[in-house]
């Protein structure tokens, strides 16, 4: 396969280390009963990140493996679960809610801004007869960030169980599963985390462990059945074979994070993204949001008379670079510039940047300045 550079808010950049890890002899994990254990040591290492001592599993698949275990695992027919929509991939848990047969009752707002934190609890006030409720922590489509820290709390407050897209938050927004009191929080690897695609990450709270014990009827699913784990270590067995190499590679990703440290790799991801907002409106782009920017991705509005369509083949003709659209009914209007993971460093930043500068004035866009100059003075000023 030919190699394409790009640049989307994921997959990432995994860095040098981390691919070397996927290289690695393995054994042969069936047999080697030591792999549990180191199975067990990264899906804890993995908890750190997130800040919970909770179980965490990590599933051959990818982010969306995360989302549906969740929802089959919880679901059972006919349960109500509350669907907090501000984005499509707030929406979409709706389509796995009812896979499951539970009837999704969905609760939509403003695609231009965070979740109303009061407007849900005046919802609550009249209804509060969920089994468990869903949100998206950083919504990529639209780049829109929702406040784990205040959602989840309400939400359990009115003994409703949370299940939390974080896929494209963690790492590079805090999610503090612990303190946000998260039930079933999903991740991906190849987001902030920058390592390579093919694990799932769910962290399962004992609420949501009790929930599915509690289960009249059975999980409709093997693979995306979260009990198929329980008591693997006293088992000495894993449900299926894992992808040993990918948890090797996800293993030296969060080495690579914690050695860093977790304040500092924050403090990249809000400097870079304060910079890019900054620049790209002094350039004369809107953002696409009104508030809930988040650290990981921004949206960016492109003129109509452009299309942000256009502009992305134009980049990939002309400048030999994949960038970011939107999904849906965004498509053609945003522009994603994704600094998470191993992409948020300044140079690359500014590399890509300097791109689309390049690519928005071959279309005609009279910009105000070079972005990548903005977008550097931008970032000095805030360092
Ligand atoms: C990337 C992502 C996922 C995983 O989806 P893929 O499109 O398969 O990569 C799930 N949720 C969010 C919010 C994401 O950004």
């Amino acid at each position: 396969m030919k190699f394409n550079p790009s640049y989307a808010p994921g997959p990432t950049d995994v860095r040098e280390n981390v691919r070397l890890a996927l290289a690695k002899k393995t054994n042969n994990t069936d047999f080697d009963k030591e792999f549990i254990h180191y199975y067990h040591e990264v899906s804890k290492k993995t908890g750190q990140v997130m800040g919970t001592t909770n179980e965490v599993l990590l599933l051959a698949g990818e982010g969306i493996l995360a989302l549906e275990a969740a929802c089959a695992s919880l679901t059972e027919p006919g349960d109500r679960v509350l669907v907090l929509d501000n984005g499509i991939y707030g929406e979409g848990f709706k389509d796995f809610v009812r896979m499951y047969g539970g009837e999704p009752v969905v609760l939509s707002f403003d695609y231009q801004k965070a979740i109303p934190v009061e407007e849900v609890r005046d919802f609550l006030e009249k209804d509060r007869d969920f089994k468990y409720a869903t949100f998206v922590h950083v919504d990529t489509p639209t780049s829109v960030l929702n406040d784990a820290s205040v959602l989840s709390p309400l939400l359990k407050e009115y003994g409703i169980l949370t299940v939390v897209d974080s896929v494209a938050g963690m790492v590079g927004e805090p999610i503090d599963v612990d303190k946000n009191q998260i039930d079933i929080c999903c991740g991906g690897t190849q987001k902030a985390i920058s390592a390579p695609v093919g694990l799932a990450i769910v962290s399962v709270s004992e609420d949501a462990k009790k929930a599915m014990d509690d289960r009249k009827t059975p999980i409709s699913s093997y693979y995306a059945n979260l009990q198929i784990f329980k008591g693997y270590i006293e088992k000495g067995t894993l449900p299926y074979t894992m992808p040993a190499s990918t948890i090797e590679a996800l293993d030296v990703a969060l080495d690579n994070i914690l050695n860093e440290g977790q304040a500092a790799v924050y403090d990249r991801h809000a400097k870079i993204a304060a910079a890019v907002r900054k620049s790209a409106q002094e350039y004369g782009l809107s953002l696409f949001l009104e508030s809930g920017s988040s650290n990981t991705v921004t949206a960016v509005v492109i003129p109509s008379e452009i299309g942000a369509l256009r502009l992305q083949q134009h980049i990939k003709e002309t400048y030999n670079l994949y960038i970011a659209t939107s999904l849906a009914q965004y498509q053609d209007v945003i522009l994603r510039i994704g600094h998470m993971g191993e992409n948020a460093f300044v140079e690359k930043v500014l590399a890509v940047l300097t791109v689309i500068d390049h690519g928005l004035r071959d279309l005609g866009f009279e910009g105000k300045g070079n972005l990548g100059q903005l977008f550097l003075e931008a970032y000095r000023e805030g360092n």
